[in-house]
């Protein structure tokens, strides 16, 4: 096992149903480190340049839309197996299929209005990061 940092995003969905500070105080009880925080609204640009990795899906230019529609909060988590865990306790992209106790279960809407993101795979989390946030922003011990 190894220390990671992985990108977490708490949606516009969530932003929006005021859960933002439950979503972090879980993150917190489950023993992730917080590097960095932002609250920001993405732009159109932004958020097509974060998710390009999915321009092919029938649901980007849905998802993009979804993205910008008001502020998310973006966040950087430090923990032992930090992607992983990270990945467990969001649960499955679609609401329908998380698991009992995770966060898209309790309050993610849809599949693509599902509460938060995360990295995932260190690549990933190797672009996502520094994609909010400058060396700079993030705690150091
Ligand atoms: P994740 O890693 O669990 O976030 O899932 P993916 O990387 O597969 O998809 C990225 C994001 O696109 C998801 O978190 C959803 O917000 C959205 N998404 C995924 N699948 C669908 C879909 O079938 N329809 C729509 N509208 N959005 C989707």
């Amino acid at each position: 096992m190894s220390v990671e940092r992985t990108l977490a995003i708490i949606k516009p969905d969530a932003v929006a149903k005021g859960v933002a500070g439950t979503i972090l105080a879980r993150i917190e009880a489950d023993g992730f480190k917080i590097l960095g925080i932002k609250m920001l609204r993405l732009s159109a640009e932004q958020a097509s340049g974060f998710y390009a990795v999915h321009k092919e899906r029938s649901f980007y230019r849905s998802l993009c839309t979804f993205m910008t529609q008001g502020p998310s909060v973006v966040i950087v988590l430090e923990a032992d197996n930090a992607i992983q865990r990270w990945r467990d306790l969001m649960g499955a992209t679609d609401p329908a299929n998380a698991a009992a106790g995770t966060i898209r279960k309790e309050f993610a809407s849809s599949i693509e209005a599902n509460a938060v993101h995360g990295s995932d795979a260190p690549a990933t989390a190797a672009f996502e990061i520094p994609y909010f946030f400058s060396a700079l922003e993030l705690w150091a011990r």
